[in-house]
Formats: C-alpha cells, sequence, structure tokens
C-alpha cells in the first residue's frame, strides 16, 4: 500500500470553502482547531452518518464536478432523511489525484449549493494525495427518541416509497445511448443530482413504523427493514411510482429488475400503520412529494413481487424469498 501524503500547498476549507455554507449558533467552534466544538440543545439526539464515493465504483469520472460536490452530499442527507434527522453539520475528506483549482471550486460550488438549502454548516475538513475519492459525514438532529429505524415494521402495515423509481439505474443502463436520447435527459439528472427527502423524513417522524433510503435498490433495501422487522411482505409490481421516461421504456419484463434492483434511487421506503395514511396522503399532497403506497407487510417472511395478473415475479439477480443483505452500506 502506497503511502499517502497531505496536501500541504492547499487549505481546503479556508481556500474553497470559506463562507459558502451557512454559519450556525449551534457551531461553538468551526474550522481552524484541532477539532470543531458542535453543541447538540438540549433534549436532541444526534444522527451520524458517512458515506464514501469512489471514482469508476460510485461515479463514472466524466461526472462534471459540481453535479459530483452536489451528489456527494446528497446520497450523506438521504440517510439522515431515512432516520427523521434535521441536517446540522458536515465534515469533508476529499483524496485527489492532483489540485485542479476549477475542479475544486466547482466541486464546492455543487457541495454549497445542496448545503445550502438546509443551513448546513461545514465543519472540518481533510484532503490527502491519491485516487480520487471523496468522503462526507453528516450530523442531523432530531427530538430525543423519534428516529426512524428500520426495525419497526409490524404485520398490516402498509409499504411506501416516494417519488418514482429506477430512474438512476435507467439513465446507467442507458448510458451508452446517451448522447442521442433527448427524453434520458430527466433520469440522467435523477442519477447525478438526487433529490434527499429531507422534509418528508421529518415529516414522517411519530407516523412512519420504519424507514430506510434507497440506495441499493428497493429489493435489497426493503429487505434490511424486513430483515431488522422480522417480518415478511408482498409488493404490487404495478403500483411501483415511475417517471414518464422509464415508464416509456417499459418493454417486457426484464426492466423491473433495474427499477427494483438498480439502486441509486434515494427516495424513502417507509412502512405506515394504516391509521396515519390521511395524515401521509395530505403531507404528500402538501410538500408535492408523491408517497405511493406498494404493498403490506406480512408476517410470512420474505419478499413476494406480485405482477398485475397475480402471479409472483422472481429475479435471478436477488431471489425474493432468499435474498442476502448486500453489504455494508447504510
Ligand atoms: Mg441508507
Amino acid at each position: 500500500m502506497s503511502k499517502r501524503h497531505p496536501i500541504a500547498e492547499f487549505d481546503l476549507i479556508n481556500d474553497y470553502f470559506a463562507d459558502m455554507t451557512s454559519q450556525r449558533g449551534d457551531v461553538v467552534l468551526g474550522v481552524g482547531d484541532d477539532a470543531a466544538l458542535l453543541r447538540v440543545p438540549q433534549g436532541m439526539d444526534l444522527a451520524v452518518s458517512v458515506d464514501t464515493l469512489i471514482a469508476g465504483v460510485h461515479f463514472f469520472p466524466d461526472i462534471s464536478p459540481v453535479n459530483l460536490g452536489y451528489k456527494a452530499l446528497a446520497v450523506n442527507l438521504s440517510d439522515l432523511a431515512a432516520m427523521g434527522a434535521e441536517p446540522a453539520w458536515s465534515t469533508l475528506a476529499l483524496t485527489l489525484p492532483e489540485v485542479d483549482d476549477f475542479w475544486l471550486r466547482e466541486f464546492c460550488r455543487g457541495f454549497a449549493e445542496l448545503a445550502g438549502q438546509y443551513e448546513l454548516q461545514l465543519v472540518g475538513g481533510d484532503t490527502t494525495s491519491g485516487p480520487l475519492s471523496i468522503t462526507v459525514q453528516v450530523h442531523g438532529l432530531l427530538p430525543m427518541g423519534k428516529g426512524l429505524t428500520r426495525g419497526g415494521a409490524r404485520v398490516g402495515d402498509e409499504i411506501y416509497v416516494t417519488g418514482t423509481l429506477g430512474d438512476a439505474a435507467m439513465a446507467l443502463d442507458c448510458k451508452h445511448a446517451w448522447a442521442d436520447r433527448s427524453d434520458l435527459l430527466p433520469l440522467i439528472e435523477r442519477l447525478e443530482r438526487p433529490t434527499p427527502r429531507v422534509e418528508a423524513g421529518l415529516a414522517l417522524r411519530g407516523l412512519a413504523s420504519s424507514a430506510i433510503d434507497i440506495s441499493d435498490g428497493l429489493l435489497a433495501d426493503l429487505g434490511h427493514i424486513l430483515q431488522s422487522s422480522g417480518v415478511g411482505a408482498s409488493l404490487e409490481l404495478d403500483k411501483i411510482p415511475l417517471s414518464s421516461p422509464v415508464a416509456a421504456n417499459l418493454q417486457g419484463g426484464e426492466e423491473w429488475e433495474i427499477i427494483i434492483a438498480g439502486g441509486d434511487d434515494y427516495e424513502l421506503c417507509f412502512t405506515l400503520p394504516a391509521e396515519h395514511r390521511d395524515q401521509v396522503a395530505a403531507i404528500s399532497r402538501r410538500s408535492g412529494v408523491n408517497m405511493t403506497p406498494i404493498g403490506i407487510i406480512e408476517a410470512q417472511r420474505g419478499l413476494r413481487c406480485l405482477q398485475e395478473d397475480g402471479s409472483l415475479w422472481t429475479t435471478e439477480r436477488t431471489g425474493y424469498e432468499h435474498f442476502s443483505s448486500r453489504g455494508g452500506e447504510t
């Protein structure tokens, strides 16, 4: 393993991020000391999540730096959304092959654009030299004991998803055709600039019995809820909300694998006791974020995907009964 050297000749935070994110009153001490000092308000829990994006693994090396900065933060805010936490603070670790001033300014612009929507303050950063990778840690706040978790789904709860599924995975699947398919542009936007469902997550506190954000595909992530909650579920494929470009590309059965096992959606999947159905419908109308019931939690373990005619749909990629956990991403 090669030794990694700090990039000594520049100061990421002061040179590029100074004043680009908001200045919060609960930051006792921000950038400039050995550590930031952050004050968690009394009666609040702190939610912490971290994600690493690696060039060639999590994003195409040709993604624009402004979109990369946006996405690096978006995927982390999506995790806070799934917990029902309000974004507060963030740290950023960049590994860079070289110090490219234009690239860094654009990256920071994308990061700050999204941070500015949530009063999120960047309170620390680190840079090292090496192949491009980005690690963002986010800290969010929520009333004590009110966090949404994966473990609360109960038999009879309805399963909901926000937004539409399969947009990013379809964009990836069609990447060879991007140049001459203008109908794919909205899908590329969804891949490169996902919208974290922060407001939806906050509104679902106290209503949803469990929640997760869909980063690895609906099957895998709903699977985490089922496993943590000790329950099973049935899904109705024809109820899964699709954007018009994805619906237009739905020719046979094969696309379902892309849509529900492809990943990168960054929508929320949550379970809801029936008595809260009207409240969620009202939240959906008020926020403009679609929240669609797609199935039901059952006592029988495993996940059953039902087609329109009632027959079971199966896939080799993620077996409907015996799908396994696909690793450590949260
Ligand atoms: Mg997650």
